[in-house]
C-alpha cells in the first residue's frame, strides 16, 4: 500500500504515531478523533495514501466503497445505528479539511444540526 512518510495520517495507520485504535485490517485504519466534536468521533481512513477526494482515481472506488462498509460496520459496533450518526469527509481546506490523507468522519451520540456550519 502506498504510504507517505511525511503524513500524519499514514503514520498513525502504520502505528509510528500512537491513536486510540477503533478498528484495523489490511485496507482500512479507524481510531478517535483527538479532538471530539460529538461524544463518539471516529475517523477512518484507507491505508493507501490519496490526499483528498479530488485526487482519488476512478479505478480507486472501492478504497473509499470499503472504507464506508468498514465505517458503517464500525457504527453498528459502537451501537450508533439505531440514533443513527452523521459521516463526514471535509475536502478541500475552504471546506475544514486539514489533514491531506482521505479521511471520512464518523460522528455519533448526539443530534446534529443542518445545514453544517
Ligand atoms: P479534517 O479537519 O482534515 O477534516 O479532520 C482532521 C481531524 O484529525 C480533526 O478532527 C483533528 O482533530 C484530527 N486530528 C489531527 N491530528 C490528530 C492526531 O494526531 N491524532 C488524532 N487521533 N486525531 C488528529
Ligand atoms: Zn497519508
Amino acid at each position: 500500500m502506498t504510504s507517505n512518510d511525511k503524513c500524519l495520517f499514514c503514520r498513525i495507520a502504520n502505528g509510528e504515531i500512537a491513536a486510540k485504535k477503533v478498528y484495523e485490517d489490511d485496507q482500512v485504519f479507524a481510531f478517535h478523533d483527538i479532538n471530539p466534536q460529538a461524544p463518539t468521533h471516529v475517523l477512518v481512513i484507507p491505508r493507501k495514501h490519496i490526499p483528498t477526494l479530488d485526487d482519488l482515481d476512478p479505478n480507486e472506488a472501492s478504497i473509499v466503497g470499503t472504507a464506508l462498509v468498514r465505517l458503517a460496520q464500525i457504527a453498528r459496533d459502537l451501537h450508533l445505528t439505531a440514533d443513527g450518526y452523521r459521516v463526514v469527509c471535509n475536502t478541500g481546506e475552504a471546506a475544514g479539511q486539514t489533514v491531506f490523507h482521505i479521511h471520512f468522519h464518523l460522528l455519533g451520540g448526539r443530534t446534529f444540526g443542518w445545514p453544517p456550519g
